[in-house]
């Protein structure tokens, strides 16, 4: 059995901005990360700018410095790695936590498997659960979703040159995406709920994108859902007393956004608010489960995005007064 004191549940910024404000109260606590290091970023499309400036980025104290106005996903990856090699957090790669049960002495058993397939059993007095939420998109629930020409996740736009490309959603996923596919040729078509822009819309993209929309080189759906995914289609369901649309399509982004999972926390314990967010106290973010704690986006309430590295990277630090106060 290996014995912690504290263990965290991935290795995002949020957790290892944790990591390092417990480090500061003299407990080092083990990172348990299923791929490695800030993996969320790694799958960000790959020219990706942030829309925050570096400072708000920080965690540990230690500058983010970019000769550019935002930093880019490159420059993001090499900062949180070199934060966590700087200060030698301890980060168990590519080991997914399975479990976590709660024992009688208040301790918790957690179980994990490495990346050989080897069961590991870990003791910990307190846990942090860290995991985001990047691994779960949001699903639209229609016909043909299950396709390979559907996905979540935008990489980047070469493969899609020349193809008649939809994109589902009106939020920065979808118009970034937009702009990315448009400039390679493809011809794209923007399909969104929403009655106008969405006002999470980067505030310096908008003006490009409603350019090119006025132009026509990018189509734009307002009111408009995609009902099925056909194989040469895509049926577009747009506002009361309007025909269906059947547009060509060769490719679907379905950049709906994302969601918490759960049931991690449901299975050790965590009472879920009928709100449909994990109970936890704001001042400490400890959660119904004495010992369990939330860090980062896991903690959202009212939506995913209400929570983001900027205001999430603060977290450890409450965890960490109340760990003190209680001299655990
Ligand atoms: P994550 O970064 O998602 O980290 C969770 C980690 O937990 C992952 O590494 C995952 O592999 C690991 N994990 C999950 N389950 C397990 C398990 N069972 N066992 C072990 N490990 C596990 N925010 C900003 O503040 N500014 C921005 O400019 C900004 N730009 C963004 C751009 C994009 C395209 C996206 C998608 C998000 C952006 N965000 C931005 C939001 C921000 O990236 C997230 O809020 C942030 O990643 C949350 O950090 P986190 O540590 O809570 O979770
Ligand atoms: P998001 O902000 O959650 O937006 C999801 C979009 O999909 C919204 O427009 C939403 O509509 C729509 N949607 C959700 N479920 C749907 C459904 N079932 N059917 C149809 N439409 C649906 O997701 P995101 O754009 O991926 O952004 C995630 C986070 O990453 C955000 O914090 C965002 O700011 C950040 N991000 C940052 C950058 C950047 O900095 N460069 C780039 C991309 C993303 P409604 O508007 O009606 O809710």
């Amino acid at each position: 059995m290996n014995e912690e004191q504290v263990i965290i549940i991935g290795a995002g910024p949020c957790g290892l901005a944790a990591a390092i404000e417990l480090q500061s109260i003299g407990i080092s606590p083990l990172i348990i990360e299923k791929q490695n290091v800030v993996h969320s970023i790694t799958q960000y499309p790959i020219n990706m700018h942030f829309f925050s400036s570096p400072e708000l980025l920080e965690i540990a104290d230690i500058p983010f410095t970019t000769a550019n106005e935002k930093p880019s996903r490159l420059e993001a990856l090499n900062y949180y790695r070199n934060v966590s090699l700087r200060r030698k957090v301890r980060i168990n790669a590519y080991e997914t936590v399975t479990s976590v049960v709660p024992l009688e002495d208040r301790s918790f058993e957690l179980h994990t498997v490495d990346r050989y397939g080897e069961a590991i059993v870990y003791r910990a007095g307190t846990v942090i659960v860290a995991t985001g939420y990047f691994d779960h998109p949001n699903q639209l629930g229609i016909p043909g979703e299950d396709q390979d020409k559907v996905t979540h996740f935008f990489r980047e736009s070469h493969p899609y040159t020349g193809m008649r490309v939809a994109i589902i959603g009106g939020s920065n996923s979808a118009i970034d995406a937009a702009l990315e596919l448009e400039r390679v040729g493809a011809q794209v078509t923007v399909v969104y709920r929403g009655e106008q822009y969405s006002r999470s819309i980067k505030p310096w993209v908008r003006p490009s994108f409603e350019s090119l929309v006025a132009k026509q080189r990018i189509g734009m759906r307002f009111s408009s859902r995609i009902i099925e995914i056909g194989q040469r289609t895509v049926t577009i369901e747009g506002p009361p007393g309007t025909d269906l649309e059947y547009l060509p399509n060769d490719f679907v982004l379905a950049m709906t956004g994302f969601h918490p999972d759960r049931a991690f926390l449901t299975s050790v314990g965590v009472t879920i608010e009928p709100e449909g967010y994990p109970t936890f106290n704001d001042s400490t973010m400890e959660t119904n489960v004495p010992g369990i704690y939330l860090a980062g986006v896991v903690a959202s309430r009212r939506e995913a995005n209400e929570i983001f590295i900027e205001t999430g990277r603060f977290h450890g630090r409450k965890i960490a007064a109340h760990l003190m106060e209680h001299k655990i």
